[in-house]
């Protein structure tokens, strides 16, 4: 007796040989889900891996996206706490580990999100060997540098996903204070993600019209509209909403995917994120902060020598003193 589905079907071809795009995150939180979600919804990836050590976790936010395929375009679902799942993915983004609790800075993360990186970034490699490496973890400049470190992969292929949230932060607010959209307001913030990050004010514009061409003291403190604290709100807000909803997800899920979209789509756009900074504006040490930088198939394929004045140079140099400082001790 045939099944229906031998009745309704048949089947002409045996092995299907034909390659998807696959894209894994490892880690499914509140962050990896974020990405996840985003991901499927704007249609960027055929086929999406899922791995975590939380198995009841892991099945049930697989079950629950897998509910939803009626309504996006991904033909195949997988996860599994067993890395083979990854096996042959394009793309590998990496948000696994834990998370500032109130009051915590990214950095003092650092060794207990190096230890899981060591527990995971070798058998990926292993089983996606021409993988690029998306990280997202915090301290995430950090982890960039142990993460390329790890896999062995050339550096234009490790890429963190740094300031291009505090970037988008930094737009959202000179915005909402101009009441222009974001998408038309410029503006840059490199350097670490986190405490130290630098804003680029002589580059803040509209239309070309740089901000500080209207009042040259833009982003000091003598300034009287008081721009400055757009900067200070950036720096404070993954704090204030780690207060008062204990974790942040959505604003780092939808730029996370718009440098998905950068890579899988080969888009060559422009995006703050983290690489390799030894050799520029006098820094000697292998350091990895968020610069701009052209991002396609490859990966990092270019980085856009930006022209910073005195004040803000000395800032990147000491967001990059204060990375070393706690690289240089690492263990791994
Ligand atoms: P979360 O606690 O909700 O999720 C972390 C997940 O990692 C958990 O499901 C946990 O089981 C999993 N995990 C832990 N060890 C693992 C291992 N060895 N292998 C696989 N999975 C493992 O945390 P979250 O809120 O999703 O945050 C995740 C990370 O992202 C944190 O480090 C956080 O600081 C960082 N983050 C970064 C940015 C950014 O802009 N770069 C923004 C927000 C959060």
């Amino acid at each position: 007796m045939s099944t229906i589905k031998e009745q309704l079907i048949e089947n002409l071809i045996k092995e299907d040989k034909i390659s998807q795009r696959k894209i894994t995150i490892v880690g499914v939180g509140a962050v990896g889900m974020a990405c996840a979600i985003c991901i499927l919804m704007k249609d960027l990836t055929d086929e999406l891996a899922l791995v975590d050590v939380a198995e009841d976790k892991l099945k049930g936010e697989t079950m629950d996206l897998q509910h939803g395929s009626l309504f996006f375009h991904t033909s195949k679902i997988i996860s599994g706490k067993d890395y083979s799942v990854s096996a042959n993915s394009q793309l590998i983004i990496i948000t696994a580990g834990v998370r500032q609790k109130q009051g915590e800075s990214r950095l003092s993360l650092v060794q207990r999100n190096v230890d899981i990186m060591k527990s995971v970034i070798p058998t990926l490699v292993r089983y996606s060997p021409d993988c690029k490496m998306l990280i997202v973890s915090n301290p995430v400049d950090i982890l960039t540098y142990v993460v390329w470190k790890l896999s062995g992969l050339p550096v234009t292929r490790v890429i963190g996903s740094g300031c291009n949230l505090d970037s988008a932060r930094f737009r959202y607010l000179i915005g909402d204070k101009l009441g222009v959209h974001p998408t038309s307001c410029h503006g840059w913030i490199i350097g670490e993600h986190g405490d130290s990050s630098v804003p680029l004010w002589s580059g803040v514009n509209v239309a070309g019209v740089a901000l500080k061409t209207l009042d040259p003291k833009l982003g000091t403190d003598s300034e009287k509209d008081h721009w400055k604290n757009i900067h200070r709100e950036v720096v404070q807000s993954a704090y204030e909403i780690l207060k008062l909803k204990g974790y942040t997800s959505w604003a780092i899920g939808l730029s996370v995917t718009d440098l998905v979209g950068s890579i899988v789509k080969n888009l060559r756009r422009v995006h703050p994120v983290t690489t390799m900074v030894k050799g520029f504006y006098g820094i000697k040490e292998e350091i990895f902060l968020s610069i701009p930088c052209i991002l396609g198939q490859n990966g990092i394929s270019d980085i856009v020598k930006v022209n910073m004045n005195s004040e803000e140079e000395a800032l990147f140099k000491k967001s990059a003193n204060t990375l070393w400082n706690v690289q240089k001790d690492l263990v791994f």
